[in-house]
């Protein structure tokens, strides 16, 4: 009797969360993955420091369960008791306008009342549904796309805060089509985003998406995909190159201060673009294709936690945090008001709170030193909840180059993408360079890269069985 042939090997590039999320798809599949991560640790840009009973998340600090495809996800990958949705009390966003912190309206009845924006401009609102669509034949500002549709306040004080949240960015320069294909689709789709909104809302019963995250923070999840995938992931792995090797791919990394190679039926790269960049892949579609990675702009955020002693903050503190609009020119981007928004974040009768700063707006200050940034986010917390005190508690992180920005011009980085794959039969690129920056976008291109590499091995074998 011949026994059955040996699940073919998928090799999987970085264990930040997409390629953990599509190696765990590929190990359910009954397929044989190994994960290369050139770090000690696991999660890429997912990452927290605990110190007595502070939490700082270093990069994103929460998860939104918007498609059902993550809540699913979240569960098989057994964490569905672990998942902590954020506090009731972290309802209210505030925006700063005029140096002070105005709650962001979230009813019709409150954006009525709200002082953030001016009755012309609520007016405004009413004729969108009956602006005309924007240009067919060229793409547009996220700031453009705005202007036209929703006018300046909304542009200055509802959009450009949140781009400056999600994106550290700056949206005259994001595209709205490849930053925010949801709201381009809206238009396109509906003529409109309020009617758009409405529909979506109508057949989707109502606003998903909470927002979670997990006691330990968000680390649980990369630390438990890894585990689940035991010794497929290889920590210290720092994959140099990538070649064809007959009908295979041959991989060569460094590990332990030595190059090794090993071969694999397909390749699934989950690598921030500059390490996608940076990698030699011969035979694999036009020489240097992917080099043209280089140029997307990825600004540095420092992210600055302050702790304090809950009666050195006037402000209740009764929400997600604030976000900072470019035109009130202050240095912060935005801050979370992490220990409303999750316990566990600061310890008993003390408040955390973690600011950003730098971005498109202000790359230079992410580079201050720790008492500069230290100093300039609490003169901001001073003025804008009151902290009355010093904090009693400082922790920094800089990440040099923090977020993707999907500038005006991107779809030729997805096309560089696109020549290599298309050229490369096996070999599947995802991440946020490609796919979107959230972690739900990441967990989606792990998804589809993990099947993209899993049809394709089932094709070759069904083929091989065939001769
Ligand atoms: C400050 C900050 C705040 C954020 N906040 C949020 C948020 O609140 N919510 C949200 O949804 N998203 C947020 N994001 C975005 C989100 O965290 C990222 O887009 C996402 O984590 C990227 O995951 P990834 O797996 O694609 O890449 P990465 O996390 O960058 O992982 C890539 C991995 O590849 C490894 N690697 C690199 N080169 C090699 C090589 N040659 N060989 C082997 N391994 C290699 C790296 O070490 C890394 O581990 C934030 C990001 C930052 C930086």
């Amino acid at each position: 009797m011949s026994s059955p042939a040996p699940s073919p090997r998928i090799a999987v590039l970085g264990a930040g969360i997409t390629g953990l999320t599509a190696a765990w798809h590929l190990q359910r599949a009954g397929l044989t993955p190994t994960v290369f991560e050139k770090g000690g640790r696991v999660g890429g840009a997912i990452g927290a420091v605990r110190t007595d009973g502070w939490l700082h998340e270093l990069g994103p600090n929460s998860l939104l369960e918007g498609a059902a495809s993550v809540a699913e996800f979240i569960d098989a990958a057994g964490l569905r008791e672990r998942r902590l949705y954020a506090a009731d009390a972290a309802r209210q966003r505030y925006i700063v306008r005029g140096g002070r912190l105005v709650a962001m309206p979230a009813s019709p009845g409150a954006f009525l009342t709200t002082g953030l924006f001016s009755w012309r401009a609520k007016l405004g609102l009413l004729g969108e549904p009956w602006r005309p669509r924007g240009p067919h034949d060229r793409e547009e500002s996220v700031a453009d796309f705005v202007l036209r549709r929703l006018g300046r306040e909304f542009l200055d004080y509802a959009v450009n805060p949140f781009v400056g949240g999600v994106y550290a960015g700056d949206p005259a320069r994001l595209s709205v089509q490849h930053g925010f294909p949801k709201l381009h689709a809206l238009e396109r789709e509906h003529g409109s985003l309020l009617r758009g909104a409405l529909k979506r809302r109508n057949t989707s019963g109502g606003p998903k998406g909470r927002i979670f995250s997990f006691p330990s923070g968000l680390e649980e999840l990369p630390e438990t995909l890894a585990a689940t995938l035991g010794a497929a992931v290889r920590r210290r792995h720092e994959v140099r190159t990538v070649s064809r090797h007959g009908a295979d791919w041959r991989i060569e990394f460094e590990s332990g201060g030595e190059r090794h190679s090993e071969t694999f039926a397909s390749v699934v790269c989950a690598l921030p673009a500059d390490a996608l960049a940076a990698l030699q892949l011969e035979s694999a579609g036009p020489p240097g294709a992917l080099q043209v990675l280089r140029e997307i702009v990825h600004p540095p955020v420092a992210s600055v936690l302050l702790g304090y002693r809950r009666a050195d903050i006037r402000h209740p503190l009764d929400g997600f945090g604030f976000l900072v609009p470019q035109v009130e020119r202050r240095p912060l981007l935005g801050s979370l008001f992490s220990s409303t928004l999750f316990p566990g974040r600061a310890p008993e009768g003390c408040v955390a709170l973690t600011s950003f700063v730098g971005g498109v707006r202000n790359p230079e200050l992410a580079g201050r030193d720790d008492a500069e940034l230290r100093q300039i986010v609490h003169d901001e917390l001073a003025r804008l909840v009151g902290a009355g005190a010093p904090p009693v508690f400082t922790h920094i992180h800089r990440w040099p180059r923090a977020i993707p920005q999907y500038e005006l011009g991107y779809r030729r980085f997805k096309d560089a993408i696109a020549s290599v794959e298309a050229a490369s039969p096996g070999l599947f690129i995802g991440g946020n360079a490609r796919d979107g920056i959230s972690l739900a976008n990441c967990i989606e291109s792990g998804r589809r890269l993990a099947g993209c590499a899993a049809a394709f091995v089932q094709a070759r074998q069904a083929l091989a069985a065939t001769l």
